[in-house]
C-alpha cells in the first residue's frame, strides 16, 4: 500500500477526499449530471483509490439517478457499453467517465449477469450491489458527501477485502466476482476476509459462465500487482486454477530437483514476482515458462530431470493464452520466450551460433529473455541467486552486432524488387522466402553480403543452376 492508512474515520475521509485533487473535467461533468437536482457520486476504484492514495485509475466510476438516455443527452460523446444494465461511457476531453445509473439487482441466472435490473434513486441500494464493501464508497465532491453504508472506510483503513452481503450467495450470482477479489488482493496488498475467503472457491459450476475475455483482463491486472503471487496462490487454495489455467493447475506440487527449493508452481508464482512489474510479456512468460514440467518429468539417478520442457510449455502456453483470447502478437512474444528460456551460451559458440540464435529469438526479444533468466534464476530458491553469464552473453552480442551487417532482411544487398525482376516472381510469400535464404546465407558468412554475389545467387536459381 503507498502513502499513508487511509482513514477510518468518515469525517477524516470526507476532508482527505475533498482535498483530492479531481480533475477539473471530471468535476465539470459531475456538476452536468447533477443539474436540475440530480444525484452524481463517484464510486468504486475512483473513491478506493484515492483513499488510498493510490493513482488514479484510467476511468472514473460514477453513479447517479440519471437514466442512460439522460446521460447521453447531457454529453457530445457517450458510448453505449451496457445501456441494458444502465452503464454508459461519458468521453468528455480530459476525463473517461463510466457512469452508470443507480440500480438493483436480481436473477443471475448465467452468473455474470442479472436477469433483471431495476433503477433506483436509492444510492444505497446501488452500493448494496457492488462485489466488495472497499468498492461500495461514495462520494460527492460538489456537495462534500460521504456514503458508507458497509464498512467500506473501516476495512479499507485494517487493509480488508470483504463482500457486502452474503459472500457465498454474491459469488454464486457473478462468479467474475472472486477473480476480482484476487487481484485486487494483490494489486492493493490486502488480506481477505475469512468468510469472504472460504467463499472463493464456492462458485461451482458457474464458472463457465465467465468469458475468458474478462478472465484474461483480470489476470492481465493481477499481473501488475508488486506481487502476483498473492492472487495466484488465493485462485490455486480456491481451486479456480482448475477451471481458468489448467496447465498451471498441473505444475502445483510436482517436486523438482537439488537445484530447487520450491515445487514447480511456487517457482513460477515466484518469477512472477521477480519479473518486472512493467513488462507484462516477461510477466506472463515467468509464470508460464516451466508448463511443460510436469509432462516431461523423469527420475534419473534419484534426481529429476524435465528433457524438453521448454518445447511442450511453450506449445501449452500457446494453447492456454489462446483460450483466453490473447492477442496474436503478444501471444507469440509469450511463447517465444517459454520456448527460447533454457538458452545455455558457451563462449565456444561460434559467431555464426550466435547470429542464428539472435535471429530465432528475435533481435528485440533479447532483452526481455535475459529479464526471464534474472527472474528465474532467482526464483530457484530464498538466496535469490543471479544467473551466471548473462554479461559475457550480452557483450559477445554486441560484439557480433558490430561486426555483422546483415541482421535482417533489410540489411541485405538486395531487395524483394531485385528478386522480383531477377527471378520474373510477382509480389507475394515467394519473394519473402528467397530474402529469407539469401539471408540465411548471408548470417552464416557475412562476407557474402554483396549485391554482385547475391544477384549472381538469385541468377543461379533463376536459371535452374542454383547448387542449394
Ligand atoms: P479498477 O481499479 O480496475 O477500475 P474497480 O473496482 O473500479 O477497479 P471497475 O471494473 O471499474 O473496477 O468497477 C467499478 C465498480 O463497480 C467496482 O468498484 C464495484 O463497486 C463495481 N463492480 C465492478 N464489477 C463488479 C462485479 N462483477 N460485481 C459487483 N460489483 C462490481
Ligand atoms: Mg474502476
Amino acid at each position: 500500500m503507498s502513502g499513508a492508512r487511509p482513514p477510518a474515520d468518515p469525517a477524516r475521509a470526507r476532508a482527505s477526499l475533498a482535498a483530492h485533487a479531481w480533475p477539473v473535467p471530471l468535476l465539470a461533468a459531475l456538476a452536468r449530471l447533477a443539474a436540475g437536482g440530480h444525484r452524481a457520486y463517484l464510486v468504486g476504484g475512483s473513491v478506493r483509490d484515492a483513499l488510498l492514495g493510490r493513482p488514479d485509475g484510467a476511468r472514473w466510476d460514477v453513479a447517479s439517478d440519471l437514466e442512460p438516455a439522460e446521460v447521453q443527452a447531457r454529453f457530445a460523446r457517450v458510448e453505449p457499453t451496457g445501456l441494458r444494465h444502465g452503464t454508459v461511457l461519458v468521453l468528455e476531453p480530459g476525463a473517461e467517465i463510466e457512469c452508470t445509473t443507480f440500480r438493483r439487482e436480481a436473477g443471475y441466472r448465467d452468473a455474470r449477469h442479472p436477469d433483471a435490473v431495476t433503477f433506483t434513486d436509492d444510492p444505497v441500494a446501488d452500493l448494496a450491489r457492488r462485489d466488495l464493501t472497499v468498492n461500495a464508497i461514495a462520494f460527492d465532491p460538489l456537495a462534500g458527501e460521504l456514503l458508507d453504508p458497509f464498512g467500506g472506510l473501516a476495512d479499507l483503513a485494517a487493509g480488508v477485502l470483504r463482500a457486502v452481503g452474503d459472500p457465498l450467495a454474491r459469488f454464486r450470482e457473478d462468479a467474475l466476482r472472486p477473480l476480482r477479489v484476487a487481484r485486487l488482493a494483490a494489486t492493493l496488498e490486502m488480506e481477505v476476509a475469512p468468510a469472504t475467503r472460504a467463499a472463493l472457491g464456492q462458485v461451482g459450476g458457474r464458472l463457465a459462465g465467465v468469458s475468458m475475455e474478462r478472465v484474461r483482463d483480470e489476470l492481465e491486472r493481477m499481473l501488475t500487482a508488486r506481487r502476483p503471487s498473492r492472487g495466484l496462490e488465493l485462485l490455486r487454495e480456491a481451486g479456480l486454477l482448475e477451471a481458468w489455467l489448467p496447465e498451471l493447475a498441473a505444475t502445483v506440487g510436482v517436486p523438482q530437483n537439488r537445484w530447487h527449493a520450491y515445487d514447480v508452481w511456487t517457482h513460477s508464482i515466484l518469477s512472477c514476482d521477480e519479473a518486472p512489474e512493467n513488462d507484462r510479456s516477461v510477466r506472463w512468460a515467468a509464470l508460464l515458462h516451466d508448463l511443460g514440467k510436469p509432462g516431461t518429468r523423469a527420475e534419473r539417478d534419484g534426481q529429476a530431470t524435465f528433457y524438453g520442457h521448454a518445447a511442450l510449455g511453450a506449445t501449452l502456453a500457446d494453447a492456454l493464452l489462446e483460450r483466453l483470447r490473447m492477442p496474436r502478437a503478444a501471444r507469440e512474444r509469450i511463447v517465444t520466450l517459454v520456448r527460447e528460456h533454457m538458452f545455455d551460451y558457451r563462449p565456444e559458440w561460434s559467431d555464426a551460433a550466435v547470429r542464428r540464435w539472435l535471429r530465432r529469438v528475435g533481435e528485440d526479444a533479447v532483452e526481455a529473455l535475459f529479464e526471464l533468466r534474472r527472474a528465474d534464476a532467482r526464483a530457484h530458491g530464498p538466496e535469490r541467486r543471479s544467473p551466471q553469464g548473462l554479461e559475457r552473453l550480452a557483450e559477445r552480442i554486441a560484439r557480433v552486432r558490430a561486426a555483422t551487417h546483415a541482421r535482417s532482411l533489410r540489411d541485405l544487398a538486395v531487395d524483394g524488387r531485385d528478386v522480383m525482376r531477377v527471378l520474373g516472381l510477382p509480389p507475394g510469400p515467394r519473394v519473402g522466402e528467397m530474402l529469407s535464404a539469401l539471408l540465411e546465407e548471408v548470417t552464416e558468412d557475412p562476407a557474402a553480403n554483396t549485391r554482385e554475389h547475391l544477384l549472381a545467387r538469385l541468377a543461379a536459381r533463376a536459371s535452374g543452376h542454383d547448387p542449394a
